[in-house]
């Protein structure tokens, strides 16, 4: 079954659109919306950090 990868939530059946699919070390996995904006988030804040 297909689950987010962050927190676990289980998608029924097909990933949701708003569902975001990375491609990490060639796995495939899959953020929910929520993750998905936190992710987004974590990105950007480590593109951040190497301006520090
Ligand atoms: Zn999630």
């Amino acid at each position: 079954m297909l689950v987010c990868a962050r927190c676990g939530t289980p998608a029924d059946g097909a990933p949701p659109t708003t569902w975001t699919c990375s491609v990490e070390n060639g796995v495939r996995q899959y953020f929910c919306d929520t993750c998905s904006r936190e992710n987004l988030r974590a990105i950007e804040g480590r593109l951040d950090s190497a301006w520090w």
